[in-house]
């Protein structure tokens, strides 16, 4: 049986619209009652039934669904073409339940070998002493994939593209068809690029993971997480849901149900308000992200600018194939270690602050800050690396404040 909460009829079907379009409407039509155009936030724990077992729209308790929760994950499931969506309290969260759902003791997952420092630690300190191995390769080599996949055992593989913080880029239909063959889920870390740029689900994943703290909240207000399944998903072969032969989508809804790591209401709507301008907050990150990428590139205090929209990315060609712009990440290297902190230390329009995707530009020391749990490890990244999260405020204020900090 589907645990996947029955929610109300649409009063209008959104999938043919465009993106934007769909991510201000889908699964958020004006409240039957009042009108209010904007979906309210329902601050509530639990529902009045009609009788015993007489559900309102399926709403029982708050953990299992929330109509402010159930607008996001529509609206989600909508912007990313997938068929489900769900809605957690961090992007963490919603990794912890995915791998919970699709992963047992003795399996294995490949990882790319940059991972954010966060999805590393929870599948090498969390789920490694419950009995999951992992393989972090390359994920721009696909022959390094083709060897890192153990028949069998395998059961996904993880890809983050663009990666944190070296923006690695991997060819997502490649490893789709890989996937395939091994019988192995392929889930991608859409946080960098977003759904308006980058459309893992029509290039062949199974589940797309989000940080919404980023992009799509969009604001630096909120912490939260998603996850979106692929329509007619299933578990990797071999694996039977808690409850017996389920989809990947009703899996997912039972461990979101079952450990409870859900968005909270208010979250919810923050992160709906948020996603309602993801498309042109995204144009705008995108064109501030280029020129200041052409701006580093041509500095002489900078060693080496890493952005894939510029050619001298080795994975250009596939980002530009897959991707509607480059985002509004840049990470560069000073050459050293200490001048690097120095740049970090002396911007003023750049906070100097972990997280990224914000409205506001933002910089950090990955190696000291968001990847400190790295040192010591295959993943470790290097000592001079400086990463920016390119907001959208004016482009030349953006430049003139690189120019003084570099100076
Ligand atoms: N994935 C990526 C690519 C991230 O950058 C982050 C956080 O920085 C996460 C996942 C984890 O998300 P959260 O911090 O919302 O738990």
């Amino acid at each position: 049986m589907s645990t996947t909460p029955q929610h109300l009829q649409p009063e209008h079907d959104w999938s043919e619209s465009g993106f934007a379009t769909r991510a201000i409407h889908a699964g958020q039509d004006p409240d039957a009652e009042t009108g209010a155009v904007v979906t309210p936030i329902y601050a509530v724990s639990t529902y009045k039934q009609d009788g015993v077992g007489g559900l309102r729209g399926g709403y029982e308790y708050s953990r299992s669904a929330n109509p402010t929760r159930t607008a996001l994950e529509e609206a989600l499931a909508a912007v990313e073409g997938g068929a489900h969506g769900y809605a957690f309290a961090s992007g963490l969260a919603a990794e912890d339940t995915l791998l919970r759902a699709v992963l047992r003791p003795g399996d294995h997952i490949v990882m790319p070998n940059d991972a954010y420092g966060g999805t590393f630690r929870l599948v090498a300190r969390v789920f490694g002493p419950w009995g999951i191995d992992h393989t972090p390769v390359d994920l721009s080599d696909l022959d390094a994939v083709v060897a890192a996949i153990e028949p069998g055992r395998t059961k996904a593989v993880w890809i983050e593209t663009p990666t944190n913080p070296l923006l690695g880029v991997s060819d997502i239909t490649a490893i789709a068809a890989l996937c395939r063959a091994a019988g192995a889920l392929l889930i991608v870390d859409n946080t960098f690029a977003t759904p308006y740029l980058q459309q893992p689900l029509a290039l062949g994943a199974d589940v797309v993971v989000h940080s919404t703290t980023k992009y799509i909240g969009g604001h630096s207000d909120v912490v939260g997480g998603a996850l979106v399944v692929a329509d007619g998903a299933q578990l990797p072969v071999g694996l039977t849901g808690p409850t017996g032969t389920m989809s990947l989508a009703d899996a997912v809804a039972f461990h979101q149900n079952a450990s409870g790591a859900i968005a909270g209401p208010f979250d919810a709507w923050l992160t709906l308000r948020g996603l309602k301008t993801l498309a042109v907050r995204m144009d705008r990150h995108c064109s501030n992200a280029a020129a200041v990428a052409a701006f580093l590139d041509g500095h002489p205090k900078v060693a080496q600018v890493i952005y894939p929209g510029l050619p001298s990315h080795p994975d250009h060609e596939v980002a530009a194939r897959q991707m509607r712009g480059f985002g509004g990440m840049i990470s560069f290297r000073t050459g050293d270690a200490q001048s690097s902190l120095d740049v970090c230390a002396k911007t003023r329009v750049f906070t100097l602050a972990e997280s990224l995707g914000g409205v506001e530009s933002l910089i950090e020391h990955p190696g000291k800050m968001t990847h400190g749990a790295l040192v010591g490890t295959a993943l470790e990244v290097p000592a001079d690396l400086i990463r920016i999260s390119v907001g959208i405020e004016d482009v030349a204020d953006l430049i003139a404040d690189l120019t003084q900090a570099l100076a």
